[in-house]
């Protein structure tokens, strides 16, 4: 009786139980504020900044002026004056003041991109342009103007120093590491592994992963958790990164510098709930195209010059295809290091932003990387926020599965005894039916043992009156009568005979009762 009511309790548990562990995801569950746009499609950002001109151009004419938030306008030198147009997310124009220029550029556009990355989103912000375009300025900057990369690491330890628990009690544990690569004649090299006794860099192979996406192998990853360390591990980069003096830059970078910021974030809830984001930022100064007559690059320069344009070439053909409305399958990320190095980054999985450095006088290479950012805002990506459940949480999960395997149990337990109990109650009814016929057969018995009684008794009567007929007989001469009599006496003794052990049987069966 108790079973029943106990096996229908148990079966709604069982089935809240698994309607709760396959609904159980962070998404729906999980009460963390988060973002889940999956693989959002999301076009690559272009911002455009003019550089001021340098003391080398103060004669020439500028070519190039940003006429408003978005738009710059390019004008020909030549006598037909033909000009244009070119709009864009961001135009930046510069100053007398480098600092204050600096710190529009990462207010309108860094901190937006740090944040995505606190979100959970891979982001990507590349400087490109001509030699000598502002490259280098816009992503490192100089101490009295810091660029990009050190406002966004001061902002990032600024931002995790401010984590508190939330009024949800949520508390935010933010951990960074960085790394810090370079991409020179074609090779990959790591700029914090150290240099050996030669004072060389060993090269690092790029791989491709199971998902298709890329990683350096062996690319040293530090863990950081003052600002002055990441900035110290980005100046040392900086100082074994190639650069050499050019007739246009003093200090030209002869290689891409990829300096990657890796945060993982893990948002606890106050039961013990773990949410986990793991994101990078990566933030890359390319090497300049350039032309080898401007830059006056001879001999070991010119031979690094033609393998920045070819890489840069290569990029501009993998832009050019993702630009595409109907874009290729095959996308020619393997045709340098560079594109293969930023597969990722460029079509997939990344908020993206190209910051496209303008000199104000060189209508030729000006209006090319022009040409170059346009096509470049049509390039989609697809990023996602990178959410995971983390150890502790499966660990529940599994805590949860392993209690629920055990009630499935008891329920299959539960199940073979009331198959069991079933089995009496036919047991029973077969039974009780068995009984009633015994009864009845034992009272038929009775009935026939009377009726054998009697009969025995009847018997007993002709037997007597056959021996009284039998003396009769003999007395009297009727020999003739003999042999009839002696049949009769024989018949007698052979009913005697039956009735007798038909009455051993009854007394048998009535032995039962
Ligand atoms: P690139 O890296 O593109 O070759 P750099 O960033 O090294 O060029 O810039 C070349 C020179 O121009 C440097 O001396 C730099 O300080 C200066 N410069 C570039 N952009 C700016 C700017 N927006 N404001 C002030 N100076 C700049
Ligand atoms: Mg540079």
């Amino acid at each position: 009786m108790f079973v029943i009511p106990c096996f229908g309790l148990l079966y709604l548990i069982i089935q809240y139980l698994i309607y709760f562990l396959t609904n159980f995801h962070t998404e729906t569950k999980f009460p963390l504020k988060q973002d889940t746009a999956k693989g959002m499609v999301d076009s690559i950002k272009v911002a455009v900044r003019l550089r001021a001109p340098s003391k080398r151009e103060e004669d020439l004419s500028p070519i190039v002026q940003v006429v408003s938030g978005n738009t710059v306008l390019a004008k020909s030198v030549d006598q037909r004056g033909f000009s244009r147009n070119f709009h864009f997310d961001h135009c930046f124009s510069s100053s007398n003041d480098p600092e204050e220029d600096q710190e529009k550029l990462y207010d309108s556009l860094g901190r937006e991109y740090l944040l995505h990355a606190l979100d959970g989103y891979n982001t990507c912000i590349f400087a490109y342009g001509q030699t000598g375009s502002g490259k280098s300025h816009t992503m490192n900057g100089q101490p009295s103007a810091p660029g990009l990369i050190p406002r966004l690491c001061k902002d990032l330890f600024e931002v995790r120093d401010l984590l508190a628990p939330t009024k949800d009690g949520i508390t935010v544990e933010l951990n960074v590491k960085c790394s810090y690569l370079e991409i020179y004649n074609e090779q990959v090299r790591d700029l914090l592994a150290g240099q050996d006794a030669n004072n060389s860099i060993s090269n690092c192979r790029v791989r491709e992963r199971l998902d298709r996406t890329t990683f350096v192998e062996g690319l040293q990853e530090f863990t950081v958790h003052t600002v002055d360390e990441i900035l110290d591990l980005l100046e040392q980069g900086n100082e074994i990164r190639v650069t050499e003096a050019t007739h246009v830059n003093d200090r030209s970078s002869r290689s891409h510098a990829i300096f990657t910021i890796a945060l993982d974030q893990k948002e606890i809830s106050p039961l013990g709930q773990v949410l986990e984001r793991k994101s990078h930022i990566k933030l890359i100064d390319l090497a300049g195209s350039e032309r080898a007559s401007a830059s006056g690059s001879k001999g070991e320069r010119f031979k690094e010059g033609s393998k920045i344009n070819k890489s840069l070439s290569s990029l501009g053909r993998v832009i050019s295809m993702l630009a595409k409305k109907n874009k290729p399958k095959l996308i020619p990320y393997r045709d340098s290091a560079l594109t293969w190095v930023l597969k990722e980054s460029l079509g997939g999985n990344s908020k993206t932003c190209m910051i496209a450095c303008i000199s104000p006088c060189d209508y030729e290479e000006t209006t090319s990387t022009l040409r170059y950012a346009t096509i470049a805002k049509s390039v989609k990506t697809a990023a996602h926020v990178n959410s995971y459940e983390t150890s502790e949480q499966k660990e529940q999960m599994e805590l949860m599965k392993r209690q629920l395997n055990d009630l499935q149990e008891t329920l299959s337990e539960l199940k073979d005894q009331k198959a069991i109990q079933d089995q009496m109650e036919k047991i029973k009814l077969t039974n009780d039916f068995l009984e009633q016929r015994i009864k009845r057969e034992r009272e038929q018995t009775v009935e026939y043992y009377d009726q054998l009684v009697q009969a025995s008794t009847e018997r007993d009567q002709l037997t007597q009156v056959l021996l009284s007929i039998a003396g009769s007989i003999q007395n009297s001469d009727l020999s003739d009568l003999a042999p009839v009599i002696e049949r009769l006496q024989t018949d007698s003794r052979i009913l005697g005979s039956k009735i007798d052990s038909d009455l051993s049987f009854c007394n048998k069966i009535s032995g039962l009762t």
